[in-house]
């Protein structure tokens, strides 16, 4: 298998090598480059801490023993001459190690040399670094010139740079055992982070190659709640999962109602069809009444494409609806009128609770569509009282519908459902009550549209009441 470059777990232990070098590089400079050089400084300080002691002995004609001590404190050896080159103080910490001493016993060429550099320097100051012979070891030489009220002075100080080379060595030492515990410790600690990252993730490509082969009952691992981003997209590909099913399942259903329904009244038109060619040609009146089946069974397939069209259309959001202002109350005689033969037909009561004229926003065709659904569905299922009532209430900021009957009522479980398509609570009954099945779903759709609240609130063996809300055009002042 091909080593993938780009994978999490690799990609991590790169970053965290990066960072490891970077944070090694920066140690290293610090440590080892800079040692030596802050050292020297550090040591130079303390030198100096000496200087500023005889300065103020100088000054004050005092040479007590503060002086000495802090020479020994600090290990330093030194010489104060006078403006003639006569030396006029001198303290030792260092014994043999002094390199002053020696110098200034037997290199007195060295001591004038200094007290050059001292007068020639701007600051009245110099600091140098010189080997010891005698004890192998680098030291430092400060000298300071002091101008006092009775003359000017030099003064001298020697102090040894403890050898820094073993130190040094030693940290370089320490240095490679530190990078090696560290890159350990780091690799170890990429690979258990970018483990826990890439875990779940690993996971959830598997999950998503099961469900791109139509596996809907896969979940996606969520790990283990550390990293809310990773959570959060496997909740939504959990939720997206679902959908998915959903959506499948509706497509099923969809592929077999629509089949089950084209083929119901095709194999009617087919046997109506034989029967004229093959028994009642002849017979007008019969052949009348088999013609008239046919076309009642291409009406239904008429409607059920109309339905659907509409339907699809509603849902993708193609349609524009108008936004006017129009009387709810009239639109609701308009219906009834429609229906007026299924009303005579089944000798129903319409009772209207409704004010004269109600002026609401919104579609009137595609209202009018809602109306014809709910008050066709309330004639299918009208109860023994055969009594329908359909009832306008303006509440104080918006217009309540209501189309109610006494009928069989909805069950609890299957009211969710009814605004489904092809959502049939007695499969059976279905073809005998008519209808095709989308009319709540269509209505529903329309009133998605329009943002419009809606319901049905029902009960089993009492009846049903379906209602929407709409928005005032005007506002009647006897609104509640
Ligand atoms: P259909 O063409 O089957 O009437 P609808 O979408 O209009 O399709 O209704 C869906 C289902 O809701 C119906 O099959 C029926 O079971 C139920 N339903 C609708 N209206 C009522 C009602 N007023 N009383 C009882 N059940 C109803």
């Amino acid at each position: 298998m091909k080593f993938d470059r780009q994978n999490i777990r690799y990609r991590t232990w790169v970053y965290f090598t990066a960072l490891t070098l970077g944070v090694l590089v920066v140690l290293w400079i610090f440590q080892i480059v800079l040692l030596g050089s802050s050292f020297k400084d550090m040591k130079v300080n303390q030198v100096k801490i000496v200087a500023d002691r005889i300065e103020t002995g100088i000054k004050t004609n005092v040479f007590g023993r503060a002086i000495q001590v802090s020479a020994v404190q600090n290990n330093v050896c030194g010489l104060v001459y006078n403006s003639r080159g006569k030396l006029l103080y001198q303290v030792d910490a260092l014994g043999l190690g002094c390199i002053l001493n020696e110098e200034a016993i037997n290199f007195a060429q060295s001591v004038s040399d200094y007290t050059q550099s001292l007068k020639d320097s701007p600051n009245g100051e110099f600091s140098i670094t010189v080997k010891n012979s005698v004890i192998q070891q680098d030291m430092i030489i400060y000298g300071r010139k002091i101008i006092a009220p009775f003359g000017n002075y030099f003064v001298f100080l020697n102090a040894p740079l403890t050898p820094l080379d073993s130190t040094i060595n030693i940290l370089k030492e320490q240095f490679i055992y530190v990078t090696i515990a560290v890159f350990v410790l780091f690799s170890l600690l990429s690979l258990i982070i970018s483990g826990r990252i890439a875990k779940p993730i690993v996971n959830m490509k598997k999950s998503a190659l099961r469900l791109s082969e139509g596996d809907y009952d896969v979940v996606f691992d969520t790990g283990r709640g550390e990293f809310s981003e990773i959570t959060d997209l496997a909740n939504t590909l959990n939720h997206t999962t679902v959908e998915l099913k959903k959506m499948d399942d509706l497509r099923k259903d969809l592929i077999a109602n629509v089949s089950h329904d084209i083929k119901t009244p095709l194999t009617m038109i087919k046997a109506y069809a034989e029967m004229i060619r093959d028994i009642s040609g002849e017979n007008k009146a019969k052949r009348e009444k088999h013609l008239n089946v046919i076309l009642d069974e291409a009406d239904h397939l008429d409607h059920l494409a109309q339905d659907m069209t509409q339907l699809s259309q509603l849902q993708a959001n193609v349609l524009t609806l108008s936004n006017e202002p129009f009387d709810i109350v009239d639109l609701i005689q308009q219906s009834l009128r429609l229906l007026e033969g299924l009303i005579d037909a089944q000798e129903i009561e319409v009772e209207l609770l409704t004010p004269s004229e109600v002026l609401v926003k919104g579609d009137p065709l595609k209202i009018k569509q809602v109306l014809i659904n709910f008050i066709g569905n309330a004639i299918k299922y009208v109860g023994s009282d055969k009594k329908l009532i359909l009832q306008v209430l303006t509440h104080k900021d918006r217009v309540r519908v209501e189309v109610i009957d006494h009928g069989p009522g909805i069950s609890e479980e299957d009211l969710p459902y009814i605004w489904d398509r092809y959502y049939k609570i007695d499969k059976h009954r279905h073809r005998n009550v008519g209808g095709t099945g989308l009319g709540l779903s269509i209505a529903s759709a329309i009133l998605k549209n329009h943002h419009a609240p809606y319901g049905v609130e029902s009960t089993l063996k009492a009846g049903s009441t379906f209602w929407f809300e709409l928005p005032y055009a005007v506002k009647p002042e006897n609104a509640l």
